[in-house]
């Protein structure tokens, strides 16, 4: 066996050993075609058998992986799919060959897709593709052992989902995407996972896996291992005194108190985590509400999902994010598809207003639930003053309807997220009770890279000087302003940025909760002049 290194494109952190279980491109085409009658008929057998084992893996998924395979779920349900597959049975196929045929079809157009999103949903199709050919063959679900290092050339979400990832493991991937459902799903779990790999050794047998870096040692001799277990080792020091310090409010080394909250993308993040490492959560992405496959959600799904948050962090303030659909974020129903640059186009609070009836009905959940806590309602990608102001107009108006039927409700404070450059370079002229930085999209709109597409990446650093310009303009607005500012973006969750947004002036970071640990632990290094 001979050492190989290899170097792919990290798509979700952390360090794993193990032995390499190959996933095979199975395709296994074992019927013979009897009647376009009985083809058909087991066709549709094996359609309702997936769309069932579907429906029983939703119910017992939590909410992202539900989501995703809630997506899997209607497009099985949706007879457009199918109808290449029974057309081709109705002249003499056999049903797997016929759906495996039309599966690739619609599968290279996925992949063949301009929109990275739909680039990045070609496994899903793969999924399908395998789920319902197993239901046709009997085939059993591919097995991924425990604690394995897997190999393909892509994962689909069904398989990673099927396999226990509580002892270790990683993914390697020969292609793959850093926004497929797969890599949200490994980040989301803490799996080890590179994409991009291009060839992987024949014959490999065990691999060392760094997802941080995307390097990769296949059969690696006795110096790999021993500097991979020295490098775990000191990975675990770091992340226990994370954790020690994660509790710990956060202080520069000269004593400046700086506050550090969290961004949560989904309500069921809070069941493990405590309230108390937080000073508050600075970003709720009301998003997650909007995928769910029953269509939009209803005023009373939105209150109590919102009640929930407020609950779990009283009396820590929350600040929640109306809907940013658009752009990487399509909402089935409600965002418009035939955008030719959707990062530009009606996203955000755009869509809002222009959907008067869909925000109101937020606001109204809102406004409502903001009775049981410390909640501040935040507008996604504002450009003008005059867009703030007809949000305000719209939620003066579902307070006063609230007040005049009698129902509890409060009017929260109205904040912007600064995340198009001319909002940062006009902050002062906004009547924003609050400002918090966007800086993923600040960064793209700034450097003009956009940040799901893979090779201008280079480009999209939140730490030029021309994105730091932005913020020191936006803190200086809130200063004289006299409101309070923060970032929210993933900016404030890499360690080597944080000197220079402290350095900026900010005093508050909003992070994911997994990375409020190294944020405090990186506030702690710096000394401000
Ligand atoms: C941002 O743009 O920095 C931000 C926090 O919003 P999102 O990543 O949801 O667009
Ligand atoms: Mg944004």
């Amino acid at each position: 066996m001979t050492r190989v290194l290899g170097l792919g494109i990290p798509a979700s952190p952390g360090l794993a050993a193990g032995v390499l279980a190959r996933l095979a491109p199975a395709r296994p085409t074992i019927r013979h075609a009897g009647t376009p009658a009985d083809e058909a008929g087991a066709l549709r057998a094996a359609l309702a058998q997936a769309i069932a084992d579907l429906a029983a893996l939703i119910g017992a998924a939590d909410t992202d992986a539900a989501d995703m395979l809630s997506f899997q779920l209607a497009m099985l349900e949706d007879d457009a799919l199918s109808e290449g597959a029974f057309a081709a049975i109705e002249a003499g196929e056999a049903a797997d060959s016929a759906w495996c045929d039309a599966l690739d079809r619609e599968i290279a157009d996925y992949r063949a897709a301009e929109d990275s999103y739909f680039r990045a949903r070609a496994s899903d199709l793969e999924d399908m593709r395998a789920r319902v050919l197993r239901a046709l063959t009997g085939a059993a679900e591919l097995a991924i052992p425990a604690g394995a290092v897997v190999l393909g050339a892509d994962l689909t979400p069904s398989q990673f989902l099927a396999a226990d990832w509580r002892q270790g493991g990683a993914i390697l991937l020969t292609e793959g995407s850093a926004q497929a459902h797969v890599a949200m799903l490994a980040r989301a779990r803490a799996v080890p996972m590179v994409i991009g790999l291009g060839v992987a050794p024949e014959g490999a047998r065990e691999a060392l896996v760094d997802g941080g870096t995307g390097r990769v040692v296949f059969d690696p001799d006795l110096d790999d291992r021993a500097r991979f277990t020295d490098a775990l080792a000191a990975a675990q020091r770091t992340a226990a005194a994370h954790a020690e310090i994660s509790r710990k409010p956060a202080m520069t080394a000269d004593g400046t108190m700086i506050k550090v909250l969290v961004n949560l993308g989904d309500p069921d993040e809070l069941a493990e985590l405590d309230p108390a490492i937080c000073d508050g959560v600075g970003l709720v992405r009301s998003e997650f509400l909007f995928h769910g496959r029953d269509g939009l959600p209803d005023e009373v799904a939105q209150y109590q999902a919102y009640h929930r948050i407020l609950t779990w962090a009283a009396p820590r303030p929350v600040t929640i994010r109306t809907l940013d659909a658009g752009g990487d974020k399509p909402v089935p129903g409600l965002t418009i598809d035939a955008e030719t640059n959707p990062f530009l186009g009606t996203r955000g609070l755009r869509l809002s207003l222009a959907k008067p009836e869909v925000f109101t009905q937020q606001l109204r959940a809102l406004a409502r639930a903001a009775v049981v806590g410390n909640l501040r309602i935040m507008l996604p990608m504002v450009t003008l003053p005059a867009e703030l102001s007809a949000a305000a107009v719209l939620l003066d108006q579902v307070v006063a309807e609230l007040a005049a039927a009698g129902i509890p409700h409060a009017r929260p404070p109205l904040g912007i997220m600064v995340e198009v450059p001319a909002a940062a370079l006009t902050a002062g002229d906004f009547g924003a009770d609050f400002y918090s930085i966007g800086s993923n999209d600040l960064t793209q709109y700034t450097l003009a890279a956009a940040r799901d597409i893979g090779s201008v990446a280079r480009l999209g650093d939140a730490g030029h000087p021309a994105v730091l310009q932005l913020i020191r303009a936006t803190v200086a607005a809130a200063v004289v302003r006299g409101v309070d500012v923060s970032l929210c973006g993933d900016a404030a969750g890499e360690p080597g940025l944080v000197p220079a947004l402290l350095t900026a002036g900010l005093r508050s970071l909003s992070v994911a909760p997994v990375a409020v640990g190294r944020t405090k632990a990186a506030i702690a290094g710096v000394r401000l002049p």
